[in-house]
């Protein structure tokens, strides 16, 4: 498993770029399984995940990260949120529960600047996150 200061250290060398791999995903230029596709976002399992389940939903468009959206983006966002919800029913989380995370520039460990929720359930979960 890895330490809290890989993540960090991985963070804080991240910078927001245009093309990402999130970037690559959401114009199949590279391939995973897809959970979800429509013609705004995919949805796609994480590839270190921290949960048994944990997936991520992206938009197509290529927003680096939620402060850089603004109302025009307020369709789009609620989308994701949506669509989080029913793959996470999909993926029989709906019962017992699981956690929505967005994290957003450094001080959060965001690592990839393309905008994404991570999905997040399948075993209990502890509150406040590290
Ligand atoms: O929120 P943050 O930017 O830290 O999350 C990026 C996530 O993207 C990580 O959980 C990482 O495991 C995941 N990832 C992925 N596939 C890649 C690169 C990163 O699922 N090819």
């Amino acid at each position: 498993k890895k330490s809290i200061s890989d993540e960090v250290v991985k963070a804080q060398t991240a910078k927001p770029i245009e093309d990402t791999i999130f970037g690559k995903i959401a114009r199949k230029e590279i391939k995973v399984d897809l959970l979800h596709e429509d013609d705004q976002c995919v949805a796609f399992h994480d590839v270190n995940k921290q949960a048994p389940t944990h997936f991520l939903v992206i938009p197509k468009e290529p927003i680096p990260q939620l402060s850089a959206c603004t109302s025009s983006n307020e369709k789009l966002l609620g989308h994701l949120l949506i669509v989080a919800a029913q793959v996470a029913k999909k993926q029989g989380l709906a019962d017992d529960g699981y956690r929505l995370v967005i994290n957003n520039g450094r001080n959060a460990c965001q690592s990839v600047y393309h905008l994404h929720i991570h999905v997040l359930g399948g075993r209990q979960l502890d509150w406040p996150p590290g």
